[in-house]
Order: structure tokens, then sequence, then C-alpha cells
């Protein structure tokens, strides 16, 4: 759905060239249908049931109240970096350098709004994953970008196929912009998948954005690994993680860029300018929160969501015409319905419309999203059953 020019002054042509979220539309509608009172089921933002745990909330809320109200630092506190560094090394083998490494982001929208705009000049490319999440593509266009976006193939089990990536190459391509674990196909790139895009990366000379914000849920045997740890691609990625996915701390606008050092020093002058820095309770929040080992209310979530993963795509996958695995990691199921010869758009709309399950539909998040529904399955066990309940009528 695009913006309407409502005014006679007229609005940018950014705007009208921008499609809105199909995420948070769906989901500041499935609340505003909530609020008038009609019972539906909200599948559609990448959002868990579980509130944030209490120790974190705990430790923002006594910064808070200890009068740590005021701006910080434009790259963010010391002691939320020093944090961040222990976890890249802890969970990731990565040794950053908090000083001239690490900026805070408010989550990895704005590292990638930071990304883009320290990187990116009027009429470079960038190219991007088909299906990928749906801000990609309009961010890229705000900053005078162009995306190019190159398909990850349901037969190449949603993975890029090297000569595909390699052709997609031009002169004006600057970097590659990728998502593992993957929003919405739930593909967790192996260490050989990433060095397909790390081989291209270094061959053609372009910068990686790798946003890693699903990375600490990763199911069964699946690994992740951050592109940045092969040979040759600390000095051209660029790493977004956060918390708004893994902690449950959506609300909260928390996460980080990790980079090399010139990135970084560009990163703060845009933050500077743009938001001064991300709010300071906020960050000593995050700073307990990635400081120390994931606690035993985060580890039981985590399992819990697995387990929901489970749960709603083996059900998803017993409806007619639909087949639905298990993500290698993240919480989304990524539903195929091609086989019903049903349109994901008109589908969707009519899921919550007459059945109340907001859902996204798959080409929301490109070409090759076509045929699909995402579904996000890290909702209560009554929620979950409800909304299977519902959708078995509208697949009947
Ligand atoms: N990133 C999440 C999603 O894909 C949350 C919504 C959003 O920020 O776009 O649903």
């Amino acid at each position: 759905m695009k913006t309407e020019n409502t005014t006679s002054l007229g609005l940018a042509n950014r705007i009208h060239a921008a499609p809105e979220s199909a995420t948070v539309r769906i989901a500041d509608l499935a609340k505003k249908l909530r609020r008038r009172g009609e019972d539906v089921v909200d599948f559609s933002a990448g959002r868990a049931f579980e509130d944030t745990p209490k120790d974190i909330c705990n430790t923002a809320s006594k910064a808070m109240m200890s009068g740590d109200t005021h701006q910080t630092m434009a790259q963010g506190k010391p002691e939320y970096r020093e944090a961040v560094a222990k976890k890249l090394k802890r969970e990731n083998g990565i040794d950053a350098d908090p000083e001239s490494e690490i900026i805070a982001t408010f989550g990895c929208k704005n590292g990638l709004t930071l990304s883009l705009l320290a990187t990116i000049n009027p009429g470079d490319e960038v190219i991007l994953e088909d299906p990928g999440f749906v801000s990609y593509a309009p961010t890229i266009q705000f900053f005078g970008g162009v995306p190019v976006p190159v398909p990850l193939r349901p037969e190449n089990n949603h993975r890029w196929d090297e000569e595909e990536l390699r052709a997609a190459v031009t002169d004006r391509t600057k970097a590659i912009l990728f998502c593992s674990p993957h929003n919405p196909t739930g593909v967790v790139h192996t260490p050989e998948n990433l060095e397909i895009i790390s081989r291209v990366a270094i061959e053609k000379n372009l910068y990686v954005i790798s946003d890693e914000i699903y990375e600490r849920v990763v199911w069964g045997r699946h690994r992740h690994t951050c592109i940045s740890t092969l040979p040759g691609m600390k000095e051209r990625s660029i790493t977004l993680m956060g918390l708004t996915k893994t902690a449950s701390m959506g609300g909260w606008r928390v996460g980080f860029a990790y980079a090399p050092e010139p990135v970084i020093k560009a990163m703060i002058t845009l933050q500077q300018h743009l938001a001064t820095c991300v709010s300071s309770f906020t960050q000593v929040g995050a700073a307990h929160a990635f400081g120390e080992e994931p606690g035993p209310e985060l580890t039981t979530m985590w399992k819990n969501w697995e387990r929901r993963c489970e749960y709603m795509t083996g059900e998803l996958d017993k409806l007619p015409g639909v087949s639905c695995a298990m993500p290698e990691g993240g919480f989304y199921g990524w539903a195929d319905i091609r086989e019903t010869g049903k349109a994901s758009e008109p589908f969707a709309e009519k899921l919550l419309t007459e059945h109340h399950v907001a859902v996204v539909p798959g080409a929301a998040f490109g070409k090759q999203g076509e045929g699909f529904l995402r579904i996000t399955c890290v909702k209560s066990d009554q929620e979950l059953e409800k909304g299977i309940e519902r959708m078995k009528k509208a697949f009947a």
C-alpha cells in the first residue's frame, strides 16, 4: 500500500515510491481491531508473546530512578559497548574493540540506516535477498540507492546461487545486504553458504551488511556463524545485532553495529545529527542483557520458542495444500501455499477480515515470496491453537 499525497503542498518523491511496511502495518491493524473488541489472533510481526525478563527491566529501571536519564555519547555508553564486546567474544568468537568498532543503535533498523548512509552514494546498487525483510528495499531507496533483489529459490533451499549472485554485480554495486537466520524463510547460513557471499564480496570489492538479529535463536543441529569471522571479511563487514527478538525487547529499540573503525566513525557522525544517541537507561538494561551468559529466563524462553515453532509449523504443514518446514533459526513459519493456487495478499486479507488471523503475505517480502505466508510462531500456546483452528476453516 502506497502513502497517498493528501496535501496540496506535496510530499517528497521518496515517500510516493515506498510501500508501507507490511509487517508493521498489519500488526498495527491487528492492534486497532483488538482495541475495537475484535478477537484477532496476531501472527504478523516478529514479536514474541513473552515480556522482557525481569532482571533486565529491574536493571534499567534502577538506572532511571538513580538519575541515568541524560543523553549518552553518540557512540553509546562505554559500559554498553564493553558488554557488547564481551558478548561478541563469548558467543561469536569475535574480538571487537569497544572504543572503535562498536556503536549503539536503535535496534537493527537504525543500524541499517546508519550503515547505508555511511557507505552508499545516490545511484549505488545494493544486492539483497528476494524474499527478504520488507524494510530493506525502501530504506535503500530512501537514501538514493538502488535495491537489486537476487532470488533465493525454494529449489535451492532458499539460498543464493553463486553464479546468479555474481551476475547481479555491476560497476555500481556497493554492498550485499543479507540476513541469517533469515527473515522470512528461517534459513541459517552454514559457513559454506557464507563463503559464496564472501567470495563474491572480496572478488568485487563490496561491503557486506549482515543483519544477524535472530542469531541467538537457532534450532537443532544448526549453528550461527558471523560472516565477519571468515577470512578477508572483517574489513568489509558491517554486522547488525540487537535484543529486539531474542530477549523480547522490541519496545526498547536497542542494538548495535560492529564494523571497521572508519565505518563506525562515519556512523557516529550520522548518529550525532540524526538521533544524538540511544536512550540512556535502555543501554544499561541492554548492557546487563549482553554482558552475562544468557540466564534461565532467556534459555527457558528459547526452549519454549523451539517447541512452539515445531508445533506451529507441524500444524501448518498438515493444512490441505500447505507445506511448512521447521525454521532452522528465528521464529517464522514460511508456509508454502502455492499448491492451493491462492495469491498471498488477498488470502492474508481474507484471513484477517473473515477469520481474524493476522499473517504477513509472502509477496510483501519480494516477488519470490508470492505463494507463501509468514507466520510468527512465538505466541502463547492458546493463541497458536486458536489460530490453527481458524486457519483449518480458512483452508478447508
Ligand atoms: N522485524 C519484525 C518483522 O519482520 C518486526 C516488524 C518490523 O519491525 O518490521 O516482523
